[in-house]
């Protein structure tokens, strides 16, 4: 299933790999892998099958600087997805 959806200009993948494989494959222990992944945002939704989030967040003021906006931008494309 994928969590957090394609790109709509250039079609890239924004599901990363597994938030609990990380930790796993960075050497923490099942117990302890599994107390950070739980952490993660998204766990409570997707449990063990929550995957990273590719987009990236930014937020920036808009050239007046009167608001400061916030959008995801592809990591790929580098367009701006919101
Ligand atoms: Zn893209």
């Amino acid at each position: 299933m994928n969590q957090h959806g394609y790109c709509p200009h250039c079609g890239a993948d924004f599901d990363g790999e597994k938030v609990l494989d990380t930790f796993k494959n960075k050497g923490y222990t099942d117990d302890t892998a599994l107390a950070m992944a739980s952490n993660h945002a998204g766990f409570k939704e997707y449990g063990l099958d929550n995957k990273w989030d590719n987009r990236i967040y930014v937020t920036e003021y808009s050239t007046d600087y009167s608001k400061k906006l916030k959008y995801y931008k592809c990591n790929s494309c580098d367009k701006r997805l919101t």
